[in-house]
């Protein structure tokens, strides 16, 4: 690999080719001066060719005793001459050997402009001249090129759990493992971090060959990676380009700088797709990643211009049909999008980093709505995994609560079962803190993560709630759900109360009345709605703190007629 290094085809400067030579300590500045010693050589050869010619005679005649002794002058010219030469030989032998020695230098010099020091690959500055080269050639023969970027996934939990002596081994291995894959004539890169691209000829019209070795790449990283106290799995996701179509005519692409940032489109959806795949680059890839990149500056206005807002559904005893509470669910009024969906803005929100600011700034606004609906009223709010990484998070919702004179007891957090899989001691101190001062603490979607039975078992909860895929099989004809049912009853075991979420129909409802005491959230009930319908719901049940004055009604009165009325309205 060394051997086909940048060669400088490329026009970026490298350090050896920086050094000019009017700089007086290069040699090559030297080796002018010394030719020009050589040039004396040369001429006192001449000089003494001329004068040898009558001097040497003359002198070897008189040492026999029988000419004249040579001319004083020309002897010692001849001497001098003599001296000259020997001098600039000897000259000239240095100078071819420091002449060498700078040339290695000069390519060890250009190795390690090119090269990753840990690995050995070509780095990122290397790889865009020898794409290019590559590029060159293939194009002389009539083949295509592809450029394919490697990632590794979770690279960084392998370096927070297993420390970066470690991580570096792993990217050295994975090197390793893809290089043995590579053709001869493909170049390997590590582009930084953990992210590695390869560029390499195929024959236009074959991309299967490229899909061949994509697929031999994920075989053999079925394969753990064995380090000497630990064995890691890795997975890789990779995003491909070539600079002809599929058919094998030739593309638009028209140089390596495109092809790079193809394939670097083409990673970033196969992350997005769930990691541990391989995507060719489509052109559609680029429109979804203006739509990603119109999405996070429109998140960023929007937070600054408060049109994140929260809407509410309701949360009903299905025993009893009362209004119990809401749980809050964000949407954002966007001008440009209408209004959006959390399931879209929230991974945004969470990946830009903004979500807990968006969190907080909702639950402020939610905070300020509940507290005129009547107390017995809880409210629900969906905290995001990443939220939870903040080990001041508790912290900083109590004191928004104190700041909003919002009772505690009133709040319930929603949590996934995703959370749990991260820093388990850290969310089980949080919670214990929050739920110390009187927050109520929720299993949201459970069934669709992996929570073990040991983690409900050991962490305080004090509520289920039953995801929507599950409820939504209690529609069919025979009104059970095996999974609905056993969730039931391991609720009732740890004697943790429980949610069922999408409630659609009556169907559903009756199902759940047979499954004794729970309470029910879904569109039977109504869609979610902003604050100002909410209010108007509850002023004609009167249950808004103005109305209700000293004497509060209970809240089981009038609901069950309210709901009714309400998807009376909706069919
Ligand atoms: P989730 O917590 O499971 O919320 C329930 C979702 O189901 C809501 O979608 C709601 O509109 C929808 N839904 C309610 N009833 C029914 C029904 O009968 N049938 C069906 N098919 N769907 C129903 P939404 O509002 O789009 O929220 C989606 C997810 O976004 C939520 O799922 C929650 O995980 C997340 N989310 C919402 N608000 C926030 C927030 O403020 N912060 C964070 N971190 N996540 C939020
Ligand atoms: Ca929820
Ligand atoms: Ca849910």
């Amino acid at each position: 690999m060394f051997s086909a290094l940048w060669d400088g085809r490329s026009n970026q400067p490298h350090r050896a080719a920086a050094l000019t030579d009017k700089e007086p300590d290069n040699p090559l500045h030297n080796a002018e001066r010394d030719f020009v010693a050589l040039g004396i050589a040369a001429a006192s050869i001449i000089l003494l060719i001329g004068t040898g010619g009558s001097v040497v005679p003359q002198t070897i005649q008189a040492m026999l005793g029988y000419g004249d002794k040579p001319d004083m002058v020309l002897a010692n010219a001849l001497l001098l001459n003599v001296a000259l030469i020997i001098f600039g030989w000897r000259r000239y032998r240095e100078l071819t050997r420091e002449i060498a020695e700078r040339r290695r230098a000069e390519a060890r010099a250009q190795v390690l402009a090119s090269t990753d020091p840990l690995t050995g690959c070509l780095n990122r500055r290397a790889m865009f001249g020898e794409t290019e080269a590559i590029r060159t050639r293939a194009a002389q023969r009539g083949e295509a090129v592809a450029y394919c970027m490697i990632d590794l996934d979770n690279f960084k939990q392998i370096n927070d759990m297993h420390g970066h002596v470690h991580g570096d081994a792993v990217l050295v291995m994975l090197c390793e493992r893809i290089r043995a894959l590579l053709p001869r004539e493909a170049r390997l890169a590590r582009l930084g971090g953990d992210e590695f691209a390869f560029v390499m000829p195929f024959p236009a019209g074959h991309p299967e060959r490229i899909d061949d070795l994509a697929i031999r790449l994920f075989e053999s990283f079925a394969e753990p990676i064995q380090l000497p106290e630990v064995t890691i799995d890795v997975t890789l996701s990779i995003g491909i380009a070539a600079d002809h179509e599929p058919d094998g005519t030739i593309g638009l692409v028209v140089d390596a700088s495109t092809l790079m940032h193809r394939a670097d489109m083409a990673l970033y959806h196969a992350k997005k797709q769930g990691r541990n795949r391989y995507f060719w680059f489509e052109p559609s890839m680029e429109s979804e990643l203006r739509f990603r990149h119109s999405l996070e500056t429109g998140i960023r206005r929007g937070l600054s211009r408060g049109e994140f807002l929260p809407f509410y559904e309701q949360q009903i005893d299905v025993e009893t049909g009362a209004l119990v509470g809401f749980e809050m669910l964000a949407r954002w009024r966007s001008p440009d999008f209408g209004l959006v969906s959390p399931d879209v803005f929230v991974p945004v929100a969470e990946e830009i980093g903004l979500i807990s600011e968006m969190s907080e700034r909702l639950m402020e606004r939610a905070f300020a709505d509940a507290r005129e609906w009547h107390d017995s009223l809880t409210l629900s709010i969906n905290i995001s995994p990443v939220q939870l990484r903040d080990p001041w998070f508790a912290q900083r919702l109590l004191k928004m609560l104190v700041a909003a004179n919002f009772p505690p007891r009133r709040l319930e957090i929603e949590i996934t079962e995703s959370c749990l899989h991260e820093n388990i001691g850290l969310v089980r101190s949080m919670i214990t803190s929050l739920r110390n001062q009187g927050v109520q603490i929720a299993l949201d979607d459970f069934g669709t993560g992996y929570s073990s039975l040991e983690q409900l078992r050991n962490l305080p909860f004090d509520r289920i709630k039953i995801d929507r895929s599950f409820v939504a099989e209690l529609r069919e004809p025979s009104n059970r759900s095996h999974i609905v049912e056993a969730i039931v009853s391991l609720g009732r075991g740890l004697d943790l109360p429980l949610t069922a979420e999408g409630v659609e129909d009556e169907d559903i409802l009756m199902a759940l009345k047979r499954m004794g005491r729970l309470k029910a959230q879904g569109y039977l009930y109504g869609l979610p709605e902003d604050a100002d319908a909410v209010r108007a719901r509850l002023r004609e049940a009167g249950q808004l703190v103005e109305q209700a004055g000293e004497s509060a009604p209970s809240p089981i009165a009038v609901v069950g007629d309210a709901h009714r009325r309400q998807r009376g309205a909706q069919s």
